[in-house]
């Protein structure tokens, strides 16, 4: 093969994710899709991909097979021109997304990027949005600043929305961890012509597929679960429909927010382990949430042989936490809660103290916890929520659950409680 045929072996039709395999065949796990999806687009030898570097590729050799940028035919048109368009890195990070999130991905230079990008390409006259993650309420604002769009509450009547508006719905929410009913959304939405755009960053694949339950777009922050090691910032769109997709390419090619070639590789790489980081740190969450419920609500627990839920942890805990919020808890949702999030109810939780002064002092007394902001890495995360959203509740703390070991996360917040509850019999100020 020469430098040109290598180029062009792999195809921006990459992002096309028709590669399912035959009928007979059993489809694989997506674990198993997580490894090999983008198998296909390999152009060399190595088993780890290469990290391309460059922004330009080499044209056809032969002149008959040059084809002008204007007559392109985006569905076949093969190999790499610009990085601006597609990189070999960042379409192999796309193949490996379109398949677990069952949609065709495209991947920005942040999260916010890629709402920017979907509100530019939507260009909704109204937009249905509760709280959540603030950013996002930061690119609607721009989107209004140029269009006039406005801004109705979540829970604004169906009859406010008219054809080609947007309901913004985050699920689970940032920064509770608490979730929302995509399908009573959908049904909605779609009542009026509307559409559902999903921003599942609390869930991604393997805890939640708002496809399934009627999203028409689903939007990620690949900076938290999907690259999951705190190194890189990456947005995903993925959408069922090949011309929303390909006006969303398009219009992508003149944003130019696309990735670099390094977090497209980082985020092949992230990907691979996607199912085990995410499971390990869901279960952790649910583990932690339940044992500090338990000594919220002694008088509804079953304390059993468990020494850490004594009742003087029970009452250290009650002086120095108020309430706890997580989608494990939402006892009365569990009818539609449990088919949407069948395998675990995400690994980010909220606590609010019992004042602000705790919120503020809890994170320094944490060993295995970083106090910083984001979520998503395999490293356990505080943070005082109030450092990087002005309009948060200044009690809460945001807890995202790394891969630790539960008991060792659990050990860790309990000598935190103990240390306050000290500080508190010693008149915290
Ligand atoms: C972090 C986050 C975003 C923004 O993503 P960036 O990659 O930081 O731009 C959007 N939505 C939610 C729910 C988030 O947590």
């Amino acid at each position: 093969m020469t430098p040109s045929d290598l180029n062009h072996s792999a195809s921006a039709t990459a992002l096309d994710t028709d590669h399912a395999p035959a009928d007979d065949v059993r489809p694989l796990q997506p674990s198993t899709q997580a490894m090999h999806a983008d198998d296909y687009l390999n152009r060399t030898a190595d088993v780890a991909p290469p990290l391309h570097v460059s922004t330009t590729y080499a044209y056809p050799h032969e002149p008959k097979d040059l084809v002008p940028a204007n007559h392109l035919d985006l569905e076949t048109f093969e190999g790499y021109i610009y990085s601006r368009m597609t990189a070999p890195n960042a379409t192999r990070l796309e193949a490996i997304l379109s398949t677990l999130l069952k949609g065709r991905a495209l991947t920005y230079s942040s999260g916010l990027a890629a709402i920017h990008a979907a509100y530019v390409f939507l260009n909704p006259k109204r937009i249905s949005i509760g709280d959540g993650y603030h950013g996002s309420h930061g690119v609607i604002d721009l989107h209004r600043k140029l269009t006039g769009a406005k801004k109705l509450p979540l829970d604004c009547p169906a009859s406010e929305l008219h054809e080609g508006d947007v309901i913004h719905l985050e699920t689970p929410l940032n920064p509770t961890g608490e979730a929302l009913n995509i399908a009573a959304f959908a049904e909605k939405a779609h009542s009026r012509e509307a559409v559902l755009l999903v921003d599942a960053t609390f869930g991604p694949p393997g805890l939640q597929d708002p496809f399934a339950f009627g999203a028409d777009i689903v939007m990620h922050s690949g900076t938290k679960y999907l690259g999951g090691h705190s190194d890189m910032l990456c947005g995903v769109l993925a959408v069922r429909s090949k011309d929303i997709f390909w006006g969303l390419y398009n219009e992508r090619v003149y944003l130019g927010s696309v990735m670099g070639s390094l977090e497209g590789w980082l985020g092949a790489r992230s990907l691979r382990t996607l199912e085990l980081r995410v499971q390990r740190q869901s279960q952790n969450a649910s583990s932690l949430v339940a044992w500090l419920n338990a000594l919220l609500h002694p008088d509804q627990a079953s304390s059993g042989q468990d020494p850490s839920l004594s009742s003087g942890n029970a009452a250290m805990v009650g002086k120095t936490v108020e309430r706890i919020a997580h989608a494990s808890l939402q006892a009365t949702d569990m009818d539609w809660l449990s088919k949407q999030m069948p395998n675990g109810y995400g690994p980010v939780f909220a606590l609010w103290m019992q004042g602000e002064e705790l919120a503020r002092r809890l994170p320094s007394k944490l060993r295995l916890f970083h106090h910083a902001t984001s979520l998503g890495g395999v490293e356990s995360l505080v943070e005082w929520r109030r450092m990087s959203d002005a309009g948060c509740d200044p009690r809460l703390l945001r807890i995202s659950v790394g891969v630790e070991h539960w008991e060792d996360l659990r050990d860790d917040l309990l000598h935190g409680f103990k240390a306050l509850a000290d500080e508190i019999g010693k008149g915290l100020p």
